[in-house]
């Protein structure tokens, strides 16, 4: 489902025109779509209607208050990677009881604050880990529940940035020690076993590495209720990925992931949690940025927009393919772009050779699937103004986070007392 259509030409967000928000918010700016997020979630939730089942939302995706409250409305949960994704978590009304937490460097102050708060669960990546959580939950008279993260060596065939379960990867406890280190765990004070989780990667669009992996973690559930653990959760992890090219790329379906799962892992009789980041945010958000020049170069033809590489990595970083179209619909004849930004490195393009109707300067584009890894990734290189970000609901719209102003920005640094007379 798509939640920015053109309607008499012009681009809108659910019922609001995108031009009327860029008239009020100025350009560059990100724009989310409250219903493009419920869709995701119910059509998620429901495909996986048979099973005992938790969604916590991956936080890291996209972390504005609002995207979170808007998804724990829902009844989302949340997967968190740190002390602060957690506290934007609970800050937006997600219970500790929702709250699973990842991520292979833990510390000691994050352990605290999180069995302080009453977490679900946490999903331990490593001997090392496991002991610093048994030692501080031991210390706060506390029992962590903990899942081990399987790292089933397995090839999700995405990206090799955001790959994350073959061996060579850092994250997970490798499949063939999990025995081990479960039954070293039962006899450790602070913590209860209560199952086993994986996350193999991200934009995953073929169902067959998920299968093998969950597999794989399956059996191991059942050789450890052999011998003698009580394995109640099974966490599958995140990494459902989206139609970045709506008209060629063919995402998995969620009810032939449910099918999947059901077939794979339902015998086991598990709650189930799944970790969905970018699936529920991705396409809930465009990238809404104005034509600065078009500039004929020496063999290509520039469209610069005022948006850039640090408002947006994902290409720069990932070679991530995103849609871009103008928000008033042209069907003139196809030219081929390249869209750059304004910052001082060839790097800061978000297309190359891109077909396009031909576009002036002073008019807006979308940049399209921006809804997750896109503001949360943003910086200020080149001392440029964090971008504000708009939820719209309907026929409503709220900035959700605000422009700095220069000021802000440059305020951050301090002079020592050296250079402060
Ligand atoms: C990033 C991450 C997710 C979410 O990944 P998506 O591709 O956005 O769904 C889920 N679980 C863990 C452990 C992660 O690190």
């Amino acid at each position: 489902m798509n939640f920015f259509e053109y309607r008499d030409g012009e681009m809108c967000a659910e019922n609001v025109k995108v031009s009327d928000i860029a008239n009020d918010v100025g350009t560059p700016f990100y724009l989310y779509s409250s219903a493009s997020i419920g869709y995701q979630f119910s059509q998620l939730k429901n495909a996986f209607n048979n099973l005992d089942l938790l969604i916590c939302y991956a936080v890291k995706a996209n972390t504005n208050q609002a995207v979170i409250k808007t998804l724990a409305a829902l009844g989302a949960g949340a997967d968190v990677v740190s002390e602060g994704e957690m506290r934007r978590a609970l800050n937006a009304g997600i219970s500790p009881e929702k709250i699973v937490y990842s991520g292979v460097a833990k510390t000691i102050l994050e352990m605290t604050f999180a069995l302080n708060q009453g977490i679900y669960q946490f999903n331990v990546e490593s001997g090392p880990e496991l002991y610093q959580l048994s030692e501080i939950a031991s210390v706060l008279g506390k029992t962590a529940n903990i899942t081990f993260r399987v790292n089933p060596d397995v090839d999700a065939k995405t990206h090799a940035k955001i790959s994350t379960g073959k061996s060579e990867n850092k994250f997970g406890v490798p499949w063939t020690n999990v025995r081990k280190i479960c039954a070293k765990a039962s006899e450790l004070p602070g913590i209860k076993l209560v199952g086993l989780d994986l996350h193999i990667g991200s934009q995953i669009t073929d169902l067959q590495p998920y299968e093998e992996a969950y597999t794989r973690v399956a059996e191991l559930i059942q050789d450890l209720r052999t011998e003698g653990h009580e394995i109640t959760r099974f966490d599958l992890g995140g990494g459902i990925g989206i139609a970045h090219d709506e008209d060629n790329d063919q995402p998995i379906h969620p009810t032939e992931y449910a099918k999947m799962v059901e077939r794979v892992v339902g015998h086991l009789d598990c709650q189930i949690i799944l970790e969905p980041g970018r699936y529920l945010v991705g396409n809930a958000g465009i990238l809404v940025s104005k034509v600065v020049y078009v500039k004929e170069g020496g063999s290509r033809k520039f469209l610069i927009v005022d948006a850039a590489m640090n408002d947006l990595i994902r290409p720069s970083m990932y070679d991530a393919y995103h849609s871009i179209v103008p928000i008033i619909r042209s069907d003139d004849k196809r030219e081929l772009y390249d869209v750059v930004g304004p910052v001082c490195e060839s790097g800061d393009t978000f297309a190359t050779n891109r077909q396009m109707p031909p576009i002036k300067s002073d008019e807006l584009v979308a940049i399209r699937s921006v809804g997750a890894y896109g503001a949360v990734m943003s910086s200020t290189y080149n001392t440029r103004l964090l971008i504000p970000e708009v939820l719209v609901k309907d026929n409503k719209f709220a900035v959700v986070r605000p422009r700095p102003t220069y000021n802000e920005i440059i305020g951050l640094d301090k002079l020592p007392s050296w250079l402060s007379e």
